[in-house]
């Protein structure tokens, strides 16, 4: 028989062993190209016994995607052997995503009976790196960063006896043979102690700054409880009010800073330990300037040896663990680049001397609307494919589809499968672009996809879609632009498998549109290969372009302008905080549309209402001042909401429908004004947003039939808002979908670029 799935380097081989054994069945396994290949033989009984027991018994890390069994003529096999890879043909072509150490090799580490006792590299076939030590496949040791480090006797027994846990397992180690670590100062010179990790947490309870480096990278580390600590750290990274995530020592100590649902903690505790997004306990002892104006913490629990035994003497109760970066630089590796790139932020540093040869940041997810959310999907999930439903009947050829432009994440294709690469940041500069390149080499050779062709987005002046036209032009590959939100909705349908048409909104930051404009606050009928602009925000000028976006109060007076206030009138200079001159200067430029592009953007509204009603002129990362709206309204009940103007659009002639939101603004601004709670104003704000979607959606059935509809785009992010869609929709009789695989916002987008390649692609033939 033909396994198929994840189940190579997961201790599928020593599983299925034991299996046999037990069932008194005699044959061999062995890896082949993408699964494993069994033959069994012996009595009926056991036979049956042994399929049923493949499918439930399977390891923690193991995923089974399909087993193909047929029947063969008994050959008198006596005993079971796991044969090697090479003797079923092509070698394995799997790499299995990093896993967070198994409670076996967590109960070794904390046994001081034990011969790993407080050995920060243990692991297990159920455990331990895989995707950040590999540097081509096949996945075996000579391949890893383990290559250096010879097995000791023991550990050697381990790895070739099939009855024990570190069968094979790759970067098995101990104190005798494996990786150590040690302390260093920013110069690079060890500093001397008798336990490396015991002197870490008296660095940190004093106050200072350690990179740590992890299994993806280096993080930053300070006291998470230490208010001083934490803005020392914000003041070397200059970086003040992004969140910064929090390690915790286990699921007990997240529930003393978070109130978590069960869904939020099974989340937590999964092997791929994503950072999770959830609800911060008042009084719960973390540093204010670790999440600064939001209720919510990004907090997770220790997925390596190093991490848990940070916490194993219960002196450190929470740490930050933010990574290692100068903004959306890609995460630092390499000791000697980390201290090149850190030296002025750290004041000291954990190294060890297991080199990390892929990078990758932790992930991110939350729960949202009672359903897990990725937002970013890298540590833990890369490079494990999604796969196209059947319902899809779509079969990729062998495709790259390069993503947007922030955030940025590449994919490739092939057959039904879809694998996204980890979280690569920005692509504005060359380290940026380095990193993709560099990434997606890598990618290539794991998964021995050779594209045919190459997805990019419509925006000519991105660097991703530079980059996939010179790369088509060099290789002969068919480029195929997509459109940003109909690569948003495209996946999102495809995550469901929905192969016909459905009504997609996406709201969203900003996405090139098919008119040349800034799109983002979007209906689109649409197909998996097309689809039509249904109805949008209405246009409204970005004074100073990209400048409206770090800036959000000039975001505020373009939407203010729009819908006909006089935005040089005492009043709204004072709702802005904006000076006369200033908001003069922004006026002439919107009257002559210089340097002030037109935008749909949902994202954009979000800004400006937050600039309004926050106050916040500047925000210091993406999408800051929409958050903080967010978190404003975290406790209020729902309100009714604001009104928003449906006007225009005719289908039969393929013209929009236009959403305006200026009758919203003359009540918010009323509000405002009559000393409405910010917190009211900002339920009733999401309230009518979602209201006027809703309608809108109402309006694309009564046109076209269509009754399922997909929600995508960056704002699907916001609780409240995802909610509420859902409601309204659902209320109104509609099938509603959300993404629960792909993260919706633009680290989701090289998936839906890949759908809609491949069903361009499919028709074509
Ligand atoms: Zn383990
Ligand atoms: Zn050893
Ligand atoms: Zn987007």
């Amino acid at each position: 028989m033909v396994v198929r799935g994840v189940v190579q380097g997961v201790g599928f081989r020593p599983f299925v062993y034991r299996l046999a054994l037990e069932e008194g069945l005699a044959g061999f396994i062995g890896n082949d190209t993408d699964g494993v290949t069994i033959e069994v033989e012996g009595p009926a009984e056991g036979l049956e016994a042994f399929l049923s027991r493949l499918r439930a018994e399977a390891p923690p890390l193991a995923r089974i995607d399909s087993v193909a069994a047929r029947e063969l003529p008994a050959t008198g096999e006596a005993g079971f052997r796991i044969v090697a890879s090479e003797v079923l043909g092509r070698v394995s072509t799997g790499i299995p995503a990093d896993a967070a150490t198994c409670p076996d090799c967590l109960r070794e580490l904390l046994d001081p009976a034990d011969r790993r006792y407080r050995y920060p590299f243990l692991n297990c076939t159920n455990c331990g790196p895989r995707f950040t030590i590999t540097r081509r496949i096949p996945y075996d040791r000579p391949q890893t960063s383990m290559a250096r480090f010879k097995m000791c006797a023991d550990c050697q027994a381990e790895y070739d006896d099939p009855l024990n846990r570190r069968f094979h397992a790759q970067p098995n180690a101990c104190w005798e043979c494996g990786p150590r670590v040690w302390l260093a100062g920013a110069d690079g010179a060890e500093i001397a102690a008798d336990d490396a990790v015991a002197a870490t947490i008296d660095r940190l309870l004093a106050g200072e700054v350690v990179a740590i480096k992890g299994i993806g990278g280096f993080h930053l580390s300070v006291d998470a409880t230490n208010e001083a600590a934490v803005m020392r750290l914000r003041e070397r990274k200059r970086r003040f009010g992004k969140p910064l995530a929090v390690m915790v020592r286990d699921l007990e100590a997240a529930r003393e800073v978070c109130a978590l649902t069960a869904a939020e903690e099974a989340l937590l505790t999964t092997s791929a330990r994503p950072i999770v997004l959830a609800r911060r306990k008042d009084g719960c002892g973390i540093a204010d300037a670790v999440a600064p104006g939001i209720p919510w913490l990004g907090v997770y629990l220790p997925y390596a040896p190093l991490q848990h035994l940070l916490f194993a003497d219960r002196r450190a109760r929470a740490l930050v663990m933010t990574s290692a970066n100068l903004s959306e630089e890609p995460i630092a590796i390499d000791n000697d680049e980390a201290r090149a790139r850190l030296g002025a932020i750290a004041d000291v540093f954990l190294m060890h001397d297991r080199e990390i040869l892929q990078r990758c940041d932790d992930s991110v997810a939350a729960v949202v609307d009672g359903a897990l959310q990725l937002i970013r999907r890298a540590r833990g999930f890369v490079p494990l494919g999604v796969e196209l439903p059947p319902g899809l009947r779509l079969e990729a050829p062998p495709l790259l589809a390069v993503g947007g432009h922030m955030k940025n994440v590449f994919a490739l294709a092939r057959g039904r499968f879809v694998y996204q690469s980890q979280h690569l940041g920005d692509l504005e500069n060359l380290t940026g672009l380095d990193f993709f390149t560099e990434s997606l080499d890598h990618l290539m050779r794991t998964f021995e996809i050779e594209p045919e062709a190459v997805a990019h987005d419509l925006h000519p002046g991105y660097l991703s879609t530079e980059w996939a036209k010179k790369r088509a032009a060099a290789r002969g590959l068919t480029p195929i632009a997509v459109q940003h939100h109909h690569a948003h909705v495209a996946g999102c349908m495809a995550e469901h498998g929905l192969a016909g048409e459905a009504i997609g909104l996406a709201l969203d930051g900003t996405g090139y549109g098919a008119d040349g404009r800034i799109w983002g606050g979007e209906v689109l009928v649409s197909r998996l290969d097309g689809f039509e602009r249904f109805a949008h925000l209405e246009y409204v000028p970005m004074p100073g372009g990209e400048a409206a976006i770090r800036e959000p109060w000039r975001m505020a007076l373009g939407h203010l302008f729009r819908a006909g206030f006089d935005v040089e009138s005492d009043g709204v200079l004072s709702l802005l905080g904006a000076k006369a001159a200033e908001a003069r200067v922004l006026r002439r430029m919107m009257e002559r549309g210089v340097n002030s592009p037109l935008t749909s953007s949902c994202g954009r509204l979000f800004d400006a209402v937050a600039a309004v009603v926050l106050g916040r002129r500047v925000v210091d990362y993406e999408a800051q001042a929409a958050i903080e709206l967010e978190g404003l309204a975290v406790d209020e009940a729902d309100e009714p909401g604001y009104a928003m103007e449906i006007a225009g659009g005719d289908w039969s002639r393929r013209e929009p429908v236009r959403i305006g939101a200026g009758p919203l603004w003359r009540t918010l601004v009323d509000d405002l004004r009559s000393g409405v709670s910010k917190a009211r104003i900002a339920a009733r704000f999401h309230a009518g947003v979602a209201a006027g979607f809703v309608r809108a959606a109402v309006l694309a059935r009564a046109a076209t039939g269509m009754k399922q509809v997909v929600l995508s785009g960056g704002c699907m992010h916001n609780r409240r808002l995802a909610r509420l869609l859902r409601a309204g929709l659902e209320a109104e009789g509609f099938e509603v979908f959300q993404h629960r695989r792909v993260s919706p916002g633009d680290g989701g987008l090289s998936y839906g670029q890949a759908v809609v390649a491949a069903a361009i692609l499919a028709k074509r033939r």
